[in-house]
């Protein structure tokens, strides 16, 4: 079994006569194959040399970053990410730069992108939806605990991990709680919550209703409030336009709709999600093999 190579690298640091942090160089990797593409640059495959641990190595072009004026935000994320422990939290383990670029040096998810994974099978059953949700719930409520709320739990930003287990990446979007900060609206407004939207300040219940939309797109592949333009998206999630396809469970039905509420403090706390009956109907068998 490999070494964490976090502390591989400390050990190194230890024999040697260095003090300081750890230290980390382009010359420590050996570049394997593009994972894929950032908006600031690739993602690719990476070993380090001496412990031999595989890592995905994302680069960013400082031009690029300051360009988009994002040097603030990439700060907080390592800043944040590094001080996150848990299994379903890709980790961080350090970062380094030369003149010219950024490198954050990151847990490999083998498995990719679950949003590929949910295109492929178009929706996933309950047992599957119900795995994730519980992985994602667990996830979030160590963030919550230490005050970061990640703000942009969506499936492009979830990996999976070698036993098809999730992770999840990218805390560009994260912040301290509370905030008032107005999100700049760019890409997609299906996950963001009324209280996000209507631009008023918010609290870690955003997570609770990204956590209800995305539970909604696992069952039935796309998010709920799906609409042709930004206007009638906003629409649609302000007045909670929710509606179910009929094959999609009584159990799951009632996690999403006490999820999906207008109201913040009305949505179903996370350690209330992990007791869900529908939860706990099909992630028993996973509780019952962890603890035997
Ligand atoms: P965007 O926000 O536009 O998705 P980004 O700059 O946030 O881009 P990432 O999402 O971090 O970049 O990475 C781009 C892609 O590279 C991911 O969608 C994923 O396919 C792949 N990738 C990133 N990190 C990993 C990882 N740790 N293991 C495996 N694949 C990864
Ligand atoms: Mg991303």
């Amino acid at each position: 079994m490999d070494k964490n190579l976090a502390i591989a690298k400390q050990e190194e640091k230890e024999n040697s006569s260095d003090s300081g942090p750890v230290k980390w160089s382009l010359n420590d990797f050996e570049i394997g194959r593009p994972l894929g593409k950032g908006k600031f640059g690739n993602v690719y495959l990476a070993r380090e040399k001496k412990s031999k641990y595989i890592v995905a190595l994302k680069l960013m072009f400082k031009s690029q970053l300051q360009k988009a004026q994002v040097e603030h935000q990439l700060r907080r994320e390592i800043e944040i990410q590094t001080h996150l422990r848990h299994p379903h939290i890709l980790k961080l383990y350090g970062y380094f730069y030369d003149d010219s670029r950024i490198f954050l040096i990151l847990e490999y998810a083998p498995k990719g992108e679950l949003y590929k994974e949910l295109q492929r099978n178009k929706r996933f059953d309950d047992a599957r939806a119900a795995k994730y949700i519980a992985q994602l719930a667990d996830a979030l409520a160590y963030c919550h605990t230490k005050k970061v709320i990640h703000r942009d739990i969506k499936p492009e930003n979830l990996l999976l991990g070698l036993k098809g287990d999730l992770k999840i990446a990218d805390f560009g979007w994260s912040v301290h709680a509370p905030s008032s900060r107005r999100q700049t609206m760019c890409g997609t407004l299906d996950y963001l919550p009324p209280e996000m939207i209507e631009g008023k300040p918010h609290n870690e219940c955003v997570d609770l209703w990204s956590l209800g939309v995305l539970c909604y797109e696992f069952l039935v592949g796309n998010p709920p409030f799906e609409a042709e333009g930004h206007t009638d998206t906003y629409r649609r999630i302000c007045k909670v336009d929710l509606r179910f396809p009929e094959y999609v469970s009584e159990g799951a039905r009632d996690l999403i709709s006490k999820l999906l509420r207008h109201d913040p403090r009305a949505r179903l706390p996370l350690e209330s999600v992990l007791k869900h009956p529908w939860i706990l109907k099909y992630t028993q068998e996973l509780n019952t093999a962890s603890q035997s």
